[in-house]
């Protein structure tokens, strides 16, 4: 009975430690288990917040590009706004896809997005060199001459890379065409009218050296005429030293207060001998009251000269030339009035122009120099200078220098 007892004692106090043991394993279980769940949350936590970090660098990165990308866009639309080539993107049809205003401009087109090529360029050289383009896909380049259009354009034409389309390029060369022509038509009348004089004056002294000189009344006659060559030569040679010192810079101006009555009578003085001989009538009209002007009176009275030169050259015997000077809004208006031959409309623009001589046969002597340094010395002094001229009646030319 008594070792019955113990039996049952030793077992329930295995069992109450069995029991205890269990307890104690589950719990180190359960604290493994809730220690390592807790690290699990924050690795993921960790995770996400690199994802969050990444996303945030990438969004700031692609904002960036696109404000830099927007930036250079705009700037590449104020660079084709402004730029006086026309830039036209075709289709490989020639459709326009993209034209800047100065395609529209050149091109005198409205607007050419989605009109063809041959529609908006308008001449058959051009619309072939964006054809041998098309086939090619090489970079084509003509020039053309738009007579209708008083225009020298070239057209470049490039290939895309991108699409079967082409860039086109059209630049409006009129003006450097027109700078070109005048050049080599000055050095061809230059050499013209230096070869006249020199002629003429190898021809007089040959007749003295072959017995004029024997006849004195003859002989004045020659030495006279020597000396209006010489003068014109003289002229000319002073002529282009003038614009040449006004154009490399070395210009200054010596500016005194003026009468402008002054001046017009002082060039008048220069020039009546001149106008006697040409039996031309040659007088000044100006109020006294004029206010007096900030000029270098020197250069003006240069200028005034000038165009009384012209005045009296291109009017014919019995006409006359009138020297105005009148109070205009912002300073003195200055005009010279002639009667002569005038000077046709559409050339009226251009005879300020370096080297231009309207005509060569009626312009007798001269280089087309005198009124491109009448313009500069006139701009010079802050003001503008303009002709009108009705051809047959004479022409007034006007110049206004600011108070
Ligand atoms: P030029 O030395 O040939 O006279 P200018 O520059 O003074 O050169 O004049 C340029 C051209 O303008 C002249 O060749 C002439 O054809 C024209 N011209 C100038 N003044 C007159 C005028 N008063 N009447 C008619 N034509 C003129």
């Amino acid at each position: 009975m008594n070792y019955a007892f113990i039996f049952a004692i030793i077992l329930l106090l295995l069992a109450a430690w069995y029991a205890w043991r269990y307890y104690r394993l589950r719990q180190g279980v359960n604290e493994y288990a809730s220690r390592v769940q807790g690290r699990e949350i924050d690795t993921n936590i960790r995770e996400l917040e690199n994802l969050s970090g990444a996303v945030t660098s990438l969004l700031s990165t692609f904002n960036l590009q696109r404000s830099t990308l927007e930036s250079e866009r705009s700037r590449l639309a104020t660079v084709l706004d402004q730029i006086t080539d026309g830039v036209l993107i075709a289709d490989e049809v020639g459709l326009i896809q993209f034209a800047n205003p100065a395609a529209g401009r050149l091109f005198q087109f409205g607007d050419p997005i989605h009109h063809s090529i041959t529609e908006v360029v308008r001449n058959h050289q051009l619309v072939e060199a964006w054809r041998r383009c098309q086939q090619t896909r090489q970079m084509q380049s003509e020039s053309v001459e738009l007579p209708t259009r008083h225009q020298y354009l070239q057209l470049v034409v490039i290939p895309d890379k991108h699409s079967s389309g082409s860039l086109l390029l059209a630049q409006d060369l009129t003006r450097l065409r027109r700078l070109e022509t005048v050049r080599r038509d000055f050095v061809s009348n230059l050499s013209h009218e230096l070869r006249t004089p020199l002629a003429s004056l190898k021809a007089l002294a040959e007749t003295l050296q072959e017995g004029a000189l024997e006849d004195p009344p003859a002989a004045r006659r020659f030495v006279d005429q020597i000396q209006i060559e010489v003068d014109a030569l003289t002229q000319m040679a002073n002529e282009l030293l003038e614009l040449s010192r006004i154009e490399s810079g070395r210009f200054a101006l010596d500016r005194s207060p003026v009468a402008a009555s002054d001046l017009l009578l002082s060039a008048s003085r220069r020039m009546q001998v001149q106008a006697e001989r040409a039996n031309i009538a040659l007088r000044v009209e100006c109020a006294d009251d004029l206010p007096e002007v900030q000029v270098d009176s020197q250069r003006l009275e240069q200028v005034l000269v000038n165009l009384i030169h012209n005045a009296v050259k291109f009017t014919r015997p019995g006409g006359e030339v009138v020297l105005l000077a009148a109070a205009a809004d912002s300073g003195v208006r200055f005009a010279v009035r002639d009667t002569g031959i005038g000077i046709p409309a559409e050339e009226v623009s251009r005879i300020f122009e370096r080297f231009y001589r309207v005509d060569k046969s009626r312009a007798g002597s001269g280089t087309g120099l005198g009124l491109s340094i009448a313009k500069h010395i006139v701009e010079a002094h802050g003001g503008k200078i303009w002709a009108e001229s009705v051809e047959g009646q004479g022409s007034t030319f006007y110049f206004m220098i600011p108070q």
